[in-house]
């Protein structure tokens, strides 16, 4: 994935040096690397503890 793609809306991010924080051109988001991250993570489908994943143990669990 690229680094400079916003990760709520695909838009162009604009690093601010002095700040250390990447803008979105497209969304206004304003967030740090490591905050990027973070939203990135969370909005990666098929992990650990999704609604799939507990959907499938309550249906097998029901067997
Ligand atoms: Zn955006």
């Amino acid at each position: 994935m690229l680094a400079n793609t916003c990760p709520e809306c695909n838009g162009d991010l604009l690093y601010e040096v002095s700040t250390k924080h990447f803008i979105c051109k497209s969304c206004g988001l304003y967030a740090t690397r490591e905050q990027l991250d973070d939203i990135r993570d969370r909005l990666r489908p098929r992990r650990k503890g999704s609604k799939e994943a507990e959907y499938l143990e309550w249906w097998m669990s029901k067997k």
